[in-house]
């Protein structure tokens, strides 16, 4: 972390800042622990379970809360991400769902392919017959730069498997819609 804290005084002060105030003083570190935080993603054991009941209808886990960096910028992008798969042999514990979006965000990278991201890690550990991704985001490099355009929210989405097809497709993503919706 030192070579990167110094890093960090080293653009702070080549951007005309004067980090030599008590104020500023412990930035740096911060600026790297910050960083660090949002880039570095939790152990997830997605260990999944038998589908002992059979269960063969869309399971939907709304508004997880996602928070990534673009890799554009290094600004963070927020949102939801609703995630939904019709279940095979196997399910996946719910609380499995939140935490595979937390691992998938914690890099730099696009949105589209945080969305792609997920949806194939679950193909991959679940062999589940679909799966359904939408993420919606605010990018701040988008909001807070550039265009400032604030209030805009970016929508994604990835289906895979039978989740594609007319009438699963339908229901899944008006679904995520009505949990997506704002006032
Ligand atoms: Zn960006």
């Amino acid at each position: 972390m030192v070579a990167a804290e110094s890093a960090a005084s080293d653009l702070l002060r080549s951007l005309g800042l004067d980090i030599d105030t008590d104020e500023m003083a412990e930035t740096p570190r911060r600026m790297v622990a910050a960083y660090h935080e949002l880039l570095t993603g939790p152990d997830v054991d997605l260990t999944t379970f038998p589908n002992t009941e059979g269960y063969d209808e869309l399971v939907l886990v709304a508004n997880i809360p996602v928070r990534s960096v673009c890799e554009h910028h290094m600004l963070p992008f927020v949102g939801v991400a609703h995630v939904g798969y019709l279940p095979d042999e196997r399910i996946l514990g719910l609380s499995k769902f939140a935490r595979l979006v937390e691992l998938v965000a914690r890099r730099p990278q696009t949105q589209e392919r945080l969305t792609t991201h997920v949806a194939d890690q679950l193909i991959t550990h679940l062999q589940p017959r679909g799966v359904g991704v939408v993420v919606e985001a605010e990018h701040t490099c988008m909001s807070l730069r550039g265009v400032r355009a604030q209030g805009t929210r970016t929508v994604t989405s990835a289906l895979r498997g039978t989740l594609r097809d007319a009438a699963a497709r339908a229901e899944f993503l008006s679904l995520a819609r009505e949990q997506g919706a704002r006032p």
